[in-house]
């Protein structure tokens, strides 16, 4: 099962989180068929989202994470609700790349330069929106430079999914350390030292390693206290009633001329690959509905 961990750490100066999301990220690959720079590149945001996901208070809130960069992959997209529910897609998840001189998939490469959006839908009538020039297009130090100028809570993010010889994800998951304000220099230099000894998430979560272990790794000294444990996995809400919805707001004149064209229409939920399928009646109705 894939889970998240949270931990505080130096008198709750230091928060944490760890995961392993090996499943839902090969579910995801499966879903999507991607290659493996793109696995790589939807399961380190998947991992990055359902960890910044969990920080989020109201019952309701939504995170929506846009990747978009010059690379071939073009754009990653992934959302994830306060309970550790994540779904996500690739512009083009056949993109093919070498891998780099140090044997790991190039996500950077595929991913190019551009920019990370992070948009924060906590039910009020403006979403809150941050973003930041991709500092590698790595994704996990993507994330991390976000923390640093968009919040006001600097961190570090870990990000990794590690593939078998026939690609498919043997391991995946992360870490997120967050600093609140005032934390004291012995404190960030114990925690860079850790971080600085963790050069692979994946070959800790290989080793046996599990989300616990890796807090304590990662906290090591600082009295860590592991706080809860919360389920995370691929999940759609999409439903045919939201896809209407979608059709609807196309407004009348483009409804019109679906309806004229006289075949059903069907649409393909980007994020799951659910489809639905809408008669030339079901159109009509709609129409008639939209007044
Ligand atoms: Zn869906």
């Amino acid at each position: 099962m894939d889970y998240i961990v949270r931990a505080t750490a130096a008198g709750e100066r230091v928060r944490a989180f760890a995961a392993t999301t090996r499943d839902l990220v090969e579910q995801a690959r499966s879903i999507h068929n991607t290659s493996p720079a793109a696995t790589a590149a939807l399961g380190r945001l998947l991992t990055g989202a359902a960890m910044m996901g969990i920080t989020m208070k109201g019952e309701a809130d939504i995170m929506t994470i846009m990747v978009k960069g010059d690379g071939p992959i073009g754009g990653i997209t992934v959302t994830a609700d306060a309970h550790g529910n994540v779904k996500g897609y690739v512009n083009n998840p056949n993109v093919l790349l070498h891998a780099r001189p140090d044997g790991k998939l190039d996500v950077g490469g595929a991913v190019g330069k551009g920019t990370l959006t992070v948009i924060r839908d906590l039910g009020l009538k403006e979403p809150y929106v941050g973003s930041v020039e991709l500092a590698t297009g790595e994704i996990g130090d993507d994330l991390t430079l976000y923390y640093s100028v968009s919040e006001q809570t600097p961190a570090s993010v870990g990000l990794g999914v590690l593939l078998s010889r026939e690609n498919v994800v043997e391991q995946a998951g992360g870490f997120m350390v967050q600093l609140m304000p005032d934390t004291p220099d012995e404190v960030i230099d114990v925690l860079e030292k850790n971080i600085g000894a963790v050069h692979s998430v994946t070959d800790l979560l290989k080793g046996g390693m599990t989300p616990e272990d890796i807090l304590n790794k990662l906290l090591d000294g600082l009295e860590p206290e592991i706080l809860d444990r919360c389920e995370t996995k691929l999940s759609c809400n999409c439903s045919y009633d939201r896809m209407a919805r979608a059709l609807i707001s196309l407004g009348r004149e483009e409804l019109s001329s679906l309806i004229a064209e006289g075949e059903p229409v069907e649409l393909v939920c980007q994020f799951c690959k659910s489809k639905y399928t809408f008669s030339v009646d079901d159109l009509k109705a709609m129409l008639e509905a939209a007044g």
